[in-house]
């Protein structure tokens, strides 16, 4: 019997392993071996651009981790594509000015006029209105997160689906199974669908992540030191894994809105993923009952989200004391 089993080997699952395992914990890491959302995701870290429906207690968190995301990039000892290069969210008509105007406000950010952005990033449309800059607001690359995690945790990872948690063989049970996790707790984690668009040039097109909205619709263009466009996404409540027209046809139609040039890469990837969402947007962290603890529903920011999760997810479980931050997240609360 282990001490610790972990339900899940997404980027949360194996980054509350890291941690356990650094402070002398016996884990089992049980991973069914789905498609987890971190293989689309595009890996913004952004926790002033996603602020405006979240709440503050979650705001926090997503702030928190984001300070901790160099240490945790470094700690790995692998190129991870963590780039503090920043963001520039974007719009393009009156009305997409008028709605960015209210995050760009609370971010205190100054508004940039279409020269002084188009000096930042040469490659953007005339069509761009206006815009701030977020030096805050990073990214890093999630599969290459998640190939490091599973590099330095491969003996402790089994392949395994979990069907009923009473078949799970250890003192305490961490449940980090993302969309999975519904069916093994009863929790209300349901799956909203996200379209991404990887493309594919010579590196140096764009050097900042662009978060922008184009005649309405949202976009980001997420360029990576390899010459990787990541598109994304659509948000759709639904649980199938169809690439639709439509879907490809708006992000491509937005994204060379934005970015004229992006016309000539090669569109390499098409791809489908599903969001842990919850009810309140907000992730659950804590104890479930005596045995289980649970470390899901991340909903858009789970890899904003992992080197938070996994320390205070790991305390709990090494400790049995709950950190403060984590009282607005019981997953107890619904
Ligand atoms: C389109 C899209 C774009 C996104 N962009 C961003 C972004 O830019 N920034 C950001 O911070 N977040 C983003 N996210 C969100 C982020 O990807 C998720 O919040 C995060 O991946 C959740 O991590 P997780 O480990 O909980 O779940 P997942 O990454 O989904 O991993 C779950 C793992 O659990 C395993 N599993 C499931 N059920 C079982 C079972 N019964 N037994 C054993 N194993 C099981 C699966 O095989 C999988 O490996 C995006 C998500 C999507 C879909």
């Amino acid at each position: 019997m282990s001490d610790v089993a972990i339900v899940g080997g997404g980027i949360i699952g194996l980054s509350v392993a890291l941690r356990l395992v650094q402070r002398g914990a016996d884990v089992t890491v049980l991973d069914g071996g789905d498609e987890g959302a971190w293989q689309v995701a595009a890996g913004m870290l952004a926790p002033g651009g996603e602020s405006e429906h979240e709440d503050p207690a979650l705001i926090r968190l997503m702030e928190r981790s984001a300070e901790l995301w160099p240490g945790f990039a470094a700690e790995l000892g692998v190129e991870v594509g963590y780039d503090d290069t920043g963001t520039l969210s974007l719009a393009t008509t009156a009305d997409d000015v008028a709605e960015r105007r209210r995050v760009w406000a609370r971010q205190q950010l100054p508004l940039l006029r279409p020269s002084e952005l188009r000096a930042l990033e040469p490659a953007l449309s005339p069509r761009v209105r206006a815009g701030v800059f977020a030096p805050r607001e990073r990214q890093v690359d999630p599969r290459r997160v998640v190939g490091a995690l599973r590099e330095r945790l491969s003996d402790r990872i089994v392949p395994k689906r979990v069907e009923s948690l009473s078949d799970v063989d250890a003192r305490t049970v961490v449940v980090a199974a993302g969309c999975g996790t519904a069916a093994l707790t009863g929790l209300p984690v349901r799956p909203v669908k996200g379209q991404v668009l990887r493309l594919r040039g010579e590196p140096g097109l764009l050097r900042h992540v662009l978060d922008a909205a184009v005649d309405g619709r949202e976009v980001y263009v997420v360029p990576r030191a390899d010459g990787e466009v990541v598109v994304g996404a659509t948000q759709e409540e639904r649980t199938d894994r169809l690439v639709t027209a439509g879907g490809v046809a708006d992000l491509l139609r937005a994204a060379i809105d934005l970015v004229p040039g992006l016309a000539e890469l090669e569109l390499a990837e098409t791809t489908v993923g599903h969001r842990p969402g919850t009810p309140d947007n907000a992730p659950l962290l804590g104890r479930l009952d005596d045995r289980v603890v649970v470390a899901a529903g991340h909903f858009r920011n789970g890899i904003l989200l992992a080197p938070v999760t996994a320390d205070l997810v790991a305390g709990l479980v090494l400790t049995g004391e709950a950190d403060p931050a984590l009282a607005d997240f019981s997953p107890r609360r619904f």
